[in-house]
């Protein structure tokens, strides 16, 4: 079973890399991609906990923005992780989470909610991209919400008063750099409409001249009927289509290899690295 999306404690999962390694091998996977948000501190500890037959692809998932301001996340996989671009391009959405994690905090302290950014430093683990998800948390322990999803759909959802956004390369830079770094890229979940306004046909076009090479189909934030869209896009634009959990351990209720990838499409999108990258125990 081919797991292409997975988040570890370096973003918002969490599990360890280690850990995501034991449950992957526990749940039947045997390729699992790493792509936490932004960040690639997390392919060191995979690589050394790495055992079995577990094929480990190195990657993450790059919060990109489009000139529109429709938030897109593209998938990088198998790039170089000393190509120089590459790592400033992550560091600079990295550093510019902090300014819009302290915005979004005046926001909410404007509004009489009490959290300070100490607080949501507290729950984010060490050298970890900090996200919506640990603001969520550090609400959830003062008692404001019961839960991650209940701070998604409502006071920290992208349509809220309180969402700012941080820097972000557009899906076209994006796709451009990992492909200079010898990576390959999937859109991740383009139809998950819940989270805010998403692409159309026209737009993901734009992203194939941009070199995309592959399209998340199968994520449970699509529905049956946006699958299908998607399948006829991806034939008509000859995209690689994948399937995935997006796991974030005990941050959303995703499992290991509830949505996976046909071996065949992996192949071809493996093909299309410039070298080969997975790794191997
Ligand atoms: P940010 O990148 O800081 O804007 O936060 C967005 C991230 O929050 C997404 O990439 C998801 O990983 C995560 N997220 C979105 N919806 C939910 C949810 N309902 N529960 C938990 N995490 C979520
Ligand atoms: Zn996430
Ligand atoms: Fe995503
Ligand atoms: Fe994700």
């Amino acid at each position: 079973m081919i797991d292409l999306h997975t988040h570890s404690t370096y973003s918002d999962g969490t599990d360890s890399p280690r850990e995501l390694i034991n449950c992957a091998l526990s749940a039947g996977i045997t390729t699992l991609a790493l792509t936490d948000h932004d960040s690639i501190a997390g392919w060191e500890e995979a690589k050394q906990a790495l055992r079995g037959d577990l094929s480990l692809v190195l990657g993450a998932e790059i919060s990109c923005l489009t000139e529109e301001g429709i938030s897109v996340h593209i998938l990088g996989l198998l790039f170089d992780g000393e190509n120089k671009q590459m790592l400033q391009m992550l560091e600079e959405t990295r550093d510019s989470r902090i300014p819009r994690m302290k915005k979004m905090i005046q926001l909410l302290n404007a509004e009489g909610i009490e959290i300070t950014m100490e607080e949501v430093l507290s729950v984010v683990s060490d050298g970890a991209t900090v996200g919506r998800p640990h603001l969520a948390d550090a609400l959830v322990a003062r008692g404001y919400i019961g839960s991650r999803n209940e701070a998604f759909d409502g006071l920290l959802n992208n349509d809220s008063k309180f969402y700012v956004s941080h820097l972000a390369p557009t899906p076209e830079v994006a796709i451009a750099q990992i492909k200079s770094a010898g990576g390959v890229s999937v859109i991740a979940h383009p139809f998950a409409s819940f989270r805010g306004a998403t692409l159309d046909e026209v737009a993901i076009e734009s992203l194939v001249k941009a070199g995309l090479n592959g399209i998340e189909v199968n994520h449970r934030d699509q529905s049956e009927s946006e699958r299908i869209v998607l399948l006829q896009l991806a034939t008509s634009m000859n995209l690689v289509v994948t399937g995935s959990s997006d796991y974030h351990g005990a941050g959303k209720l995703n499992s290991l290899g509830e949505n996976s990838t046909n071996p065949g499409q992996w192949e071809l999108l493996e093909a299309m690295a410039d070298q080969r990258r997975v790794v191997r125990a």
